[in-house]
């Protein structure tokens, strides 16, 4: 992974002429490329623990374990949002952690737990590290220092029960690893974000993912059927039984949790056998309202497909644009439709029928194709456009279908007030029989500070969710930049039952305080 950046250096993304060109004619961007600081201009604070902390943490897991080199103190500062990423470019290391440790078992991680309750040290813990709402730095005041917990040497598949189809998994296994593994037996997991190539199963867990194919594998937290977590206070092991009546169910608690209440330290995950065929194509609708019926009637009348996302007008302009129709033609709005697994001919048909029905036109297989082909890519383009001045965001909501409109018009009015003339994109990108998640992307002039610009913008934003009745977050979680927004909807009880757990299993309040709930006792 790119230190400063998104993904395999390898894959990097020059901006394409027609991008340079829209930029510019369309959001009037003009500034030189500002290259990112390197590893060494990087400004980083001295490491804070005394040596007798860090002799603790040798003693729990080897001295090879725990780390304090530049490299592995950089690597493990902050996610990937575009602020995180902007803040690096500039060479700003001041949420790095003190030190990196990477504990090889359930045990250690418990041990490194006690440690650090008993020395006051705040623990982060770090899947994939791909986190884009601040879920990966710590509030430091209060704290002897920071450690980051790095899960990658968790990183069996332990055991598959094909009678149950569930299989029993270590946190730090990337998805990709997870498929590789499945494949073995013929099963997959069918959760493809688009940080696929990056993020872990436990980071999927403690942020309640959720992948490109959920409207026929569900989220990440529909696949969850048990898991592991070590606590500061003891361990909790939840879920014998793939649904039971005995009482609320805990693991609905840690599920979303983000390292705050505890660190999963394994997960019992249904799976799927893996589809013999998948076909996947676009269709076009006249506006994005009669997409979104059209959708919605999927959803409801079914049978689902596995990928359904609408695109607005905008979106569907971009994406589709050759550079002389850019800003020109009239694309309508565009849906992938993908189907998989047994009976597809039926499962297309009644899919196509639905469709049809509601005033959709097939565009046959190439959108589909390309759509697939292209869904990991998008994200290697935001580095070469923060380096040419335009800030490139994501954000998401979700709500129910009476009040989608709603939010859609409210988050786009948030965005327009506070940037401007922003290009602002949109599309449904999960589907349920009761409403739909919609991601928006923004692209913008940088204008002078860009993290305090973006910032602005989403605290806009942010407001406009709530007040329109959404959730603050459909799929990247709470972190940081969504905690009071998440505070907002819970109201104050529902914030001091999230505060009373995390005090239970917490005490001295060093799991990543300052994410999630508003600030432990324990910490500051
Ligand atoms: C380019 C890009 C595209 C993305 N696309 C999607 C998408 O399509 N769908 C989607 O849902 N998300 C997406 N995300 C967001 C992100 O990938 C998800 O939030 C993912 O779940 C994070 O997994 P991770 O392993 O990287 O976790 P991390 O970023 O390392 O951690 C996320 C949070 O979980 C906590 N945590 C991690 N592991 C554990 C553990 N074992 N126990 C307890 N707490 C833990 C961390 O402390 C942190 O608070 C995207 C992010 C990027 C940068």
């Amino acid at each position: 992974m790119l230190w400063c950046g998104w993904g395999d250096p390898a894959k990097a993304r020059e901006l394409p002429e027609q991008i340079r060109t829209l930029l510019h004619d369309l959001l009037g961007v003009r500034a030189p490329d500002t290259p990112a600081a390197t590893m060494d201009e990087v400004r980083l604070p001295p490491v804070a623990l005394p040596e007798r902390v860090l002799a603790a943490l040798v003693a729990a897991t080897g001295p090879e374990h725990v780390l304090t080199s530049r490299e592995a103190r950089l690597r493990h500062t902050r996610g990937k949002s575009t602020p995180d990423l902007l803040r690096m470019r500039a060479g700003d290391g001041s949420d790095a952690p003190d030190a990196v440790v990477l504990p090889g078992s359930h045990d250690e991680v418990a041990e490194l737990l006690r440690v650090c309750a008993a020395e006051r040290v705040a623990v982060v813990p770090f899947g994939g590290g791909t986190s884009v709402v601040g879920g990966l730095v710590a509030a430091r005041a209060g704290f002897t220092g920071v450690i980051a917990l790095d899960l990658g040497r968790l990183d069996r598949l332990r055991s598959v029960d094909a009678e149950s189809m569930v299989a029993d998994f270590e946190p730090g296994v990337r998805a990709p690893e997870a498929e590789r593994l499945l494949a073995a037996h013929g099963l997959t997991l069918g959760h493809f974000p688009q940080s696929f190539e990056y993020a872990t199963l436990g980071g999927f867990a403690a942020a309640r993912s959720s992948g490109q194919a959920s409207a026929g594998y569900g989220r990440f937290d529909d696949m969850v059927v048990g898991l592991t977590l070590a606590t500061p206070s003891g361990t909790l092991e939840l879920g014998r039984a793939p649904k039971s009546a005995a009482g609320p169910d805990l693991r609905q608690l840690v599920l979303g949790s983000e390292g705050a209440f505890g660190v999963i330290t394994s997960l019992r995950l249904r799976v799927r056998r893996q589809p013999a065929e998948r076909r996947y194509e676009g269709w076009r609708f006249e506006s994005f309202r009669a997409g979104t019926a059209a959708v919605r009637a999927l959803a409801q009348e079914g049978p689902p497909p596995t990928v359904l996302r609408l695109s607005d007008e905008t979106e569907t302009m971009i994406g589709l644009a050759r550079p002389d129709a850019i800003g020109g033609g009239d694309s309508g709005c565009l849906v992938i439709l993908g189907v998989e697994g047994d009976w597809i001919g039926h499962r297309h048909a009644a899919a196509a029928t639905v469709l049809s029905r509601h005033g959709g036109e097939p565009l046959g297989p190439e959108p589909g194709q390309a759509w697939e082909h292209g869904r990991f890519s998008a994200p290697y383009l935001r580095d070469s456009l923060l380096g040419a001045g335009a800030t490139v965001e994501t954000l998401e909501t979700a709500g129910f279908w009476s009040n989608l409109p709603r939010l859609y018009d409210a988050v786009r009015l948030a965005l327009l007030g506070a940037l401007g003339s922003p290009l602002v994109m949109c599309h449904v990108s999960h589907v349920y029989e009761t409403g739909a998640s919609l991601y928006f992307t923004v692209v913008t002039p940088q204008k002078g500070d860009p993290v305090q610009q973006w910032e602005r913008a989403k605290e806009a934003v942010n407001a406009a969710i709530v007040e329109a009745g959404g959730t603050i977050s459909h799929h990247h979680g709470v972190g940081r930049d969504h905690r009071d927004a998440y505070a907002a909807e819970l109201g104050p009880l529902g914030v001091g039952v999230l505060q009373a757990v995390k005090d239970r299993l917490d005490p001295a309040g060093i799991l990543n305080p300052g994410v999630l709930v508003p600030q432990s006792p324990g910490g500051i």
